[in-house]
């Protein structure tokens, strides 16, 4: 068997003994007799793999009480009209803070549900770098505000917490959920696909300050309504029964790796050397604004476009593969999440040498 370097921004790769322990236990769970899959989801068995997912994710994250974890599905994409649902009523307008693909995304799909504004854009950098604090204007009447923590498309991460004041801060931390320490104190709402850092897609994380449930517009289908969700445990509808179990495995890897502060020494470790090699190199290009930069996914541009094509066969050749941009801005970018070993990104930067070697 050989495994690739995957630099997929998602779905990602995932770390290897957690796919072992799955295989081994695909047939039959813990001596049930049943696959995971096959479990009701109010049975005893996946009662249990349910709870312990979500008292990992609580310790991980250093979830407070007062704070609510919910398992949803419909995605981070899903989530981006359902957080509007759920919170705008309670004044009706929101903020947001366009950094980028994601966030623009989010603010359009909130315009459906209330009055939204922008605060804060990157546009006058073209999204290379977080607008400055000082540029915010934040409207003290909103119902929360929104930013994306990392720009999985730009590559334009968050190294600090937006100060709000009253209004609760939400973030769509889909790309970079898990991969450092966080205040969950100072967020009024966290949401994340899972498919990144955390498991297999069709899992969405919520964590939501328990005050701010209770103002969702009656439009909200009930499966989306984080009340009846929190009332239900997460159990309103059938929750993502399999996928809950890999991010239950995923959180258990992780803890024993030493939890988030170890994780957030390993991620700067492994983005610093190739950051190192973009910044020494004239062939290879990176825009972001240097405090700005992402430490899950970096996005470079070769010198000469028309070598993209080269590039990317000789990655595949040698076991790394899904290095292709976004289709909206061209060039690669190497995903470099949790699950992405040190060597992958040794390896990645050996090639980069040697390709600038035979085309620079
Ligand atoms: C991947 C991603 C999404 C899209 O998530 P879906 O699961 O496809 O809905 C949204 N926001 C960010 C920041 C992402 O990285």
């Amino acid at each position: 068997m050989t495994r690739v370097f995957n630099f997929s921004p998602g779905p990602a790769t995932l770390p290897e003994p957690v796919l072992r322990q799955a295989a081994q236990e695909m047939l039959d769970w813990h001596g049930s007799g049943m696959s995971v899959m096959e479990m009701s989801h109010r049975g005893k068995e996946f009662m249990s793999i349910h709870a312990e997912a979500e008292d990992l994710l609580a310790e991980l994250m250093g979830i407070p009480s007062g704070y609510q974890v919910l398992f949803m599905q419909g995605g981070a994409i899903g989530e981006n009209a359902i957080v509007p649902m759920n919170l705008i009523g309670a004044t009706g307008r929101a903020d947001y803070v366009l950094t980028g693909d994601w966030s623009k995304k989010s603010y359009k799909e909130a315009k459906t549900y209330g009055q939204v504004n922008v605060a804060a854009t990157g546009e006058a950098s073209r999204f290379t770098a977080i607008p400055q604090p000082s540029e915010w204007k934040l409207d003290p009447g909103a119902a929360y505000v929104h930013i994306c923590s990392n720009e999985t498309i730009g590559g334009v991460q968050f190294h600090w917490t937006p100060d709000t004041g009253r209004v609760p801060l939400v973030a769509d931390m889909s790309s970079d959920i898990l991969s450092r320490p966080i205040d969950v104190s100072r967020y009024g709402l966290i949401y994340a696909g899972a498919q990144k850092n955390i498991g297999p897609s069709g899992l969405t994380i919520v964590v939501v300050r328990k005050d701010l449930l209770g103002h969702a517009l009656p439009i909200t289908p009930s499966a989306f309504n984080y009340q009846t969700q929190a009332e239900a445990d997460s159990m309103y509808n059938t929750p993502p029964t399999y996928a809950i179990y890999i991010a239950g495995l995923v959180l258990k890897h992780v803890k024993a790796l030493g939890g988030m502060a170890a994780i957030a020494e390993h991620n700067a470790r492994k983005a610093k050397v190739l950051y190192d090699f973009l910044d020494a190199s004239s062939f290879y290009r990176n825009p972001v604004a240097r405090e700005d930069r992402s430490l899950m996914n970096v996005p470079f541009w070769l010198k000469d476009e028309a070598l993209d094509e080269r590039f990317l066969q000789g990655a595949q050749e040698r076991g790394m593969i899904q290095l292709k941009g976004h289709r909206s801005v061209g060039g690669m970018r190497a995903s470099i999440y949790n699950a992405m070993p040190v060597e992958g990104v040794q390896a990645l930067v050996k090639y980069m040498q040697e390709f600038e070697r035979a085309h620079g």
